[in-house]
């Protein structure tokens, strides 16, 4: 790419950002994502300086690059990094060591939830389970429970996730036209507690487009995971991504328009969105809206201890 950075006009400019109408150099590219994520979090308010806050990390490039813009943005906040090993061979060791070298490299406490040796399963046994072929399914319940137990256990008011602008406006965009207005609801940039003493869920990355986090990591040097889960060929196609991708093409902002415009309607389709009622698990005590979670149902699945556990796989 030809020319100056837009913002030094000293170095090469390397990436362009055609939305913004900008060519950038590594280092001013760097300090434009890193400025990003810090208004993102005071536009929202997604917390304060003084609160311990704690980063879902699974190895991938979008956490990765929060974890460390987070600690370049807010050099004083207290962090804690946050991850769950899946007891999948080969693929769960991987992430756990380029987590615990990110950890480690910024000087940012790990707490890690190792499914087998807390629960004695791994996420592969739920292939002899009505999930079968649908394994991501099991596991995304899985791992956002943990998430959420873990920073209990770390003692965070907030859990801050990876999500970027290209998973939002897809699932946004999806939910909307399908009108599932409850799921809508969901992907606010701030959820608040689902109840007293865990934490509130926030997106500091929600305006950081995909390939900007890829960048990030490679621009600063952060390692993130090489292979892929043996099961993610289950995984969902990301939603509307190629209408996304043609829409982009015509109108380089179509995906930072389309977030703001959804954000506008928050507010209304909260006002219509079903309101889910929340009682107790019977098993783990967490927030359920059935008798017994969703969590623990899957890992009963697994275990085979149905402990009166109804046999649904949903
Ligand atoms: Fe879990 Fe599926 Fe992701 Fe693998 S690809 S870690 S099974 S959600
Ligand atoms: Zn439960």
């Amino acid at each position: 790419m030809p020319g100056v950075c837009g913002r030094c006009r000293s170095a090469a400019a390397e990436v362009e950002l055609p939305y913004a109408r900008l060519r950038l150099c590594p280092d001013c590219f760097s300090d434009f994502f890193v400025s990003r994520v810090r208004r993102t979090v005071e536009e929202f308010r997604m917390f304060r300086e003084g609160d311990r806050v704690g980063v879902a990390i699974s190895g991938g490039k979008d956490s990765g690059a929060l974890l460390h813009a987070l600690r370049s943005a807010f050099p004083g906040l207290d962090l804690v990094a946050l991850h769950v090993n899946l007891g999948i061979p080969e693929y769960s060791a991987h992430c756990q060591s380029i987590a615990e070298g990110l950890a480690g490299e910024l000087g940012v406490e790990l707490l890690t939830f190792d499914l087998g040796r807390e629960l004695g399963i791994g996420i592969g046994d739920f292939e002899g389970t009505a999930f079968k072929g649908k394994i991501c399914s099991a596991c995304g319940t899985i791992k956002r429970r943990l998430f959420e137990e873990l920073a209990m256990r770390a003692g965070a008011r907030v859990l801050a996730t990876g999500h970027n602008l290209d998973d939002m406006v897809g699932i946004m965009l999806d939910n909307f036209l399908h009108g599932y207005w409850g799921q809508f609801v969901r992907l606010k940039p701030v959820l608040p507690p689902l109840a007293e003493g865990m934490a509130a869920r926030v997106k500091p990355l929600i305006r950081s487009p995909e390939r900007e986090d890829l960048l990030y990591c490679l621009y600063r040097g952060i390692r993130f995971k090489e292979i892929g889960c043996p099961f993610s060929k289950g995984a969902k196609v990301r939603r509307m991504a190629g209408l996304l991708e043609a829409a982009s093409e015509r109108n380089p902002q179509f995906r930072h328009q389309l977030l703001n415009r959804f954000l506008e309607l928050m507010p209304l389709i909260e006002g219509i969105a079903p309101r889910p009622e929340f009682s107790k698990c019977r098993i783990c005590g967490f927030p359920s809206q059935g008798d017994i979670c969703a969590y623990c149902k899957r890992i009963a699945l697994v275990k085979g201890d149905r402990g009166g556990v109804p046999s649904e796989s949903g």
